[in-house]
C-alpha cells in the first residue's frame, strides 16, 4: 500500500464508523504531509456534489471503480460500492452478458462466489454461467431497472445455462434469456409451475448448490421455481429456507450475499424466516392474490400507484460521495 492509499483507506473508516462530515474534520490528520485529495475533504463535498440530485445520474456514469479499499456501503437498495472487482467477461465456465451495460463489477466477495459457483456447475450438469447485472463500478442507484444491486454483493443468473462456445460481443446483447414459466402468472386460476420442457434437475443443482454457500443471503427466484425446488429436494431442506420467491426471476434467479467482514457500514437483511418456506408462504404466492389484478368496482376510481421519488445524493450514506469522488483504479 503506498501512503496516499493509506491514508485513503484511514479516511475512509473514518466516514465508515458512522461519524459525520463534522466530525470527521475535527479529528486530527497526520501533519508531516498535507492531506491534500479534494476527494477526502468533507467541505470539498458539499460545495461541488450536488446532492439533490438522483443519485443514479452520478453512479451510472462513473466508468471504473474507487481506488479505495473494497466495502459495501449501506443497504442493498440504498448504497455504494468502493473498490469494486470485475467479473472477467469470460471465464472456462461462465460468460458475462450485456456487456455494454458495464454492470460485471461487484464486491470481491462477490466475483469470487461467482467465480466458485461456475466452476462447479459443469459437475452438476450445467455447462457454465450467463452472469447478467451485478453492479455498476461504484454501486449506487441505476439509470434502468433494478431497486437492488447497489452494493456490489448482488448478482443475477440466467436460467439459461451457457452455450458451448463463446457469444460474440453482439450476441452477448440481443441473446434472449428463456422463461422458464409454463404460463401467464396474472391470469385467473394459472397454473403457476415452471414449464417441464424448460425446467431441468440441473436447474434445481445449480440453484442448490448456490443456496448452500455460507456466504448467501437469499436467492430470489419465481414461485413457480421455489414450488419445482421444494418438490425436487429430499434430504436436507436447510438451503430452501435461503430461496425466496418473488415476482419476476424467472429468466433468472439473483443471488444476494450477506454483508462480508470488511463492510462495517454495510447494511444486512433480517434472516429469512425459519423453515423451509415449502408451506403457507408459498401457497400464497402461488393464489392468484399476487398476481391478478383487482378490478375496481363500478364507480370506483382506480387505485393510483405512487411512484417513489428517485434516491438523491443525500439519500445514500455520507462515504457515497467520498467514494463518487475518489480516483479511479
Ligand atoms: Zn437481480
Amino acid at each position: 500500500m503506498t501512503t496516499t492509499t493509506t491514508k485513503l483507506a484511514a479516511a475512509l473508516l473514518f466516514l465508515v464508523g458512522g461519524l459525520s462530515h463534522v466530525q470527521a474534520e475535527t479529528i486530527p490528520l497526520p501533519t508531516h504531509k498535507p492531506f491534500k485529495t479534494p476527494a477526502y475533504n468533507p467541505a470539498h463535498h458539499a460545495s461541488t456534489l450536488p446532492l439533490h440530485e438522483p443519485a443514479k445520474l452520478h453512479f451510472g456514469k462513473k466508468k471504473n471503480p474507487a481506488a479505495l479499499p473494497p466495502q459495501a456501503v449501506g443497504g442493498y437498495a440504498k448504497g455504494c460500492l468502493a473498490g469494486g472487482e470485475a467479473l472477467p467477461k469470460d471465464g472456462e465456465s461462465w460468460q458475462v452478458m450485456r456487456l455494454s451495460r458495464n454492470r460485471n463489477w461487484g464486491h470481491p466477495e462477490l466475483v469470487d462466489f461467482l467465480e466458485a459457483l461456475a466452476n462447479d456447475a459443469p459437475a452438476l450438469g450445467w455447462q457454465g454461467l450467463l452472469v447478467g447485472d451485478m453492479a455498476q463500478p461504484r454501486g449506487g442507484p441505476m439509470l434502468t431497472g433494478h431497486a437492488s444491486h447497489q452494493i456490489g454483493l448482488d448478482a443475477d443468473i440466467w436460467l439459461t445455462p451457457m452455450p458451448d462456445r463463446r457469444f460474440t460481443r453482439k450476441e452477448r446483447e440481443s441473446t434472449s434469456a428463456i422463461s422458464m414459466l409454463k404460463g401467464n402468472m396474472e391470469l385467473p386460476g394459472a397454473d403457476r409451475s415452471v414449464d417441464p420442457k424448460k425446467w431441468s434437475d440441473s436447474h434445481s443443482r445449480l440453484i442448490r448448490r448456490a443456496a448452500q454457500d455460507e456466504r448467501v443471503a437469499r436467492i430470489f427466484v419465481s414461485p413457480a421455481i421455489k414450488k419445482a425446488l421444494c418438490e425436487y429436494e429430499t434430504e436436507d431442506r436447510d438451503w430452501l429456507r435461503r430461496v425466496r420467491p418473488w415476482w419476476g426471476h424467472h429468466y433468472h434467479f439473483h443471488v444476494r450475499l450477506k454483508c462480508p467482514s470488511d463492510s462495517a457500514s454495510c447494511v444486512n437483511q433480517p434472516a429469512p424466516p425459519r423453515g423451509d418456506g415449502c408451506g403457507d408462504e408459498l401457497t400464497w404466492w402461488l393464489s392468484d392474490e399476487p398476481w391478478v389484478p383487482v378490478k375496481p368496482k363500478p364507480g370506483e376510481k382506480p387505485k393510483e400507484v405512487k411512484k417513489k421519488p428517485p434516491l438523491t445524493l443525500d439519500d445514500l450514506p455520507d462515504v457515497c460521495q467520498t467514494i463518487l469522488l475518489a480516483d479511479g483504479k
